[in-house]
């Protein structure tokens, strides 16, 4: 299923349009046997003006996507509810809707994040010809922010480098992952935070792929590199416990929809 994104809506709103809706960063969806679905525009009669921030994401085979946020869940009855991002990345809903409600996500933070003018102060407009919030008085244009992250896979002989980090509620292991600083490139980023998470360094530093990933706009750019040298001491604040694990003796790890997961796979799958 092709998904086409674009700003600009069709003129006239579609009963059948797909819409991702949020309230307090968890997607509004409905229940059924087949797992979760996304509600047409037509089921959501009920929500009237609450819906607001909307913006139009694209068309996934010629549906009409929509964003926005619902101010307000009084409303919900029981085949309507609300699941947070990180719970449709198991399986519930289709993966390419799970990115579709990724994107909206972004985008209905951005637009509320967005509303004055950060210069002047003045209320500000959606652009004409293009994803924007203009400022009429002084021009500031404001585009959705994408905030580069970088995601490695480190090898040391048979063996990968994963990592508890303090932020997993589940207490799984994952590679090593962080935000790029101003001024570095992603390799320099890749060496800086390994050396910073779990005090080694790498080598052969080379791409992978990418994905993007919503929380709450990151581009995780995926890398490979080799064990250079050091001994693995974490740093305690973002990493509760680190170790070398080969192939055949893995920890938890996340799911499949994650590049932290097709990471881990090709190494899993790499001497085969
Ligand atoms: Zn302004």
């Amino acid at each position: 299923m092709p998904f086409t994104p674009n700003f600009i809506a069709p003129p006239h709103e579609s009963p059948e349009a797909l819409w991702f809706v949020y309230h307090q960063h968890r997607l509004l969806i409905k229940t059924g046997t087949n797992g979760y679905r996304v509600p047409r525009l037509q089921e959501l009669d009920i929500f009237g003006p609450s819906l607001i921030h909307k913006q139009f994401l694209g068309s996934l085979d010629e549906i009409p996507c929509y964003a926005a946020e619902l101010t307000t869940d009084r409303h919900l009855t029981g085949e309507f509810a609300l699941k947070g991002l990180r719970e449709l990345f198991f399986g519930q809903m289709e993966e390419e809707l799970v990115w579709i409600a990724g994107q909206a996500n972004q985008l209905v933070d951005w637009s509320r994040n967005h509303q004055f003018c950060g210069q002047c102060g003045r209320p500000t407009e959606d652009g004409q010809d293009e994803r924007a919030k203009v400022c009429a008085r002084c021009q500031l244009i404001n585009y959705p922010r994408v905030s580069p992250a970088v995601i490695v896979a480190v090898v040391k002989g048979d063996k990968i480098l994963l990592a508890n980090n303090v932020r997993f509620k589940s207490g799984y292991y994952s590679v090593l992952a962080g935000f790029v600083e101003p001024g570095e490139n992603l390799e320099e980023c890749v060496a800086r935070e390994i050396k910073e998470e779990v005090g080694i360094s790498v080598k052969n530093i080379r791409y992978f792929a990418s994905q993007p990933w919503p929380f709450p706009n990151s581009l995780m750019v995926a890398f490979l590199a080799d064990y250079a040298g050091g001994e693995i001491n974490t740093d305690q604040t973002e990493i509760r416990n680190a170790g070398w694990f080969s192939a055949d003796n893995l920890p938890n790890i996340p799911p499949r929809i994650t590049i932290a997961r097709q990471l881990i796979d090709w190494f899993i799958n790499r001497g085969k």
